[in-house]
């Protein structure tokens, strides 16, 4: 760790307790997602059409995590209640001090959307996968959750130089987000490429100005202004290094 990043604000470290509900969560959000595939892999409703599940189910979680990303970046603050704390903090300290994600661990970085995932999962699982179309239903969902599921992984491993070798590989065939494409979201204002999955709704989204345009009419709507509480924590990190 350089002087300047030591000096930068940091993940906050979580408690034992938080820790093991995380890795309870990890462990259960697996274990779900690997019955739940296991069950479809038994199903004789499977078929080619059924497989178009798993691009879809990827393609839509990628725009969820661009949702989420945006949301978290763009409005609310990070003094709220439980979410400022668990996501918007973490999405403050990232912009500035990009390089403390990678001191994160596995369970604090996955420990969150794993439990998110756990309702779906369960749900998932009453699923009769008795027609083709449920078993689209059902590979479409074990798409998404699973990639879901490893949505702050893959986030992490587009932040290595490098990554593991079967990692690089995905990223190389554009199957998860590269360090490449994901390092454009890092260059100031950090507007675009919030798609955080496999990065495939970047590009589209980006070629229709979609977040700019939402940022628009929700400031009309309530008159808010998008990035006011980021303006804030970045005005106050540079008035504290000011007044060293
Ligand atoms: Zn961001
Ligand atoms: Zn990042």
């Amino acid at each position: 760790m350089d002087s300047r990043t030591k000096d930068l604000p940091a993940h906050l470290e979580i408690r034992l307790a938080t820790r093991l509900f995380y890795g309870v969560s990890c462990l259960a959000a697996f274990c779900l997602l690997l019955f739940f595939a296991f069950k479809i892999c038994q199903s004789t409703q499977v078929g080619w059409m059924s497989l178009l599940g798993i691009p879809l189910g990827m393609i839509c979680v990628d725009f969820l995590s661009g949702m989420i990303h945006w949301g978290a970046d763009t409005w609310g603050s990070e003094s709220m209640p439980i979410l400022g704390k668990r996501l918007l903090h973490p999405f403050r300290v990232h912009h500035v001090n990009p390089a403390d994600f990678l001191n994160r661990r596995f369970i604090d970085t996955n420990g969150d959307v794993a439990f998110l995932t756990i309702p779906g999962l369960v749900t998932a699982l009453f699923l009769r996968i008795e027609s083709p179309v449920s078993a689209f239903v059902a590979i479409f969902i074990a798409a998404f959750c699973g990639v879901g599921l490893m949505t702050n992984q893959i986030h992490q491993w587009a932040h290595m130089r490098t990554p593991p070798m079967p990692i690089r590989l995905l990223q190389q065939t554009g199957l998860i987000l590269s360090h490449e494409q994901h390092e454009m979201h890092h260059r100031p204002p950090h507007v675009d490429n919030y798609c955080i999955t496999t990065g495939w709704c970047n590009r589209p989204l980006q070629a229709i100005s979609f977040f700019s345009r939402l940022e628009k009419i929700i400031t009309r709507i309530t008159g808010l202004q998008p990035r006011y509480d980021e303006t804030a924590f970045t005005d106050a990190l540079s008035d504290k290094e000011t007044s060293k």
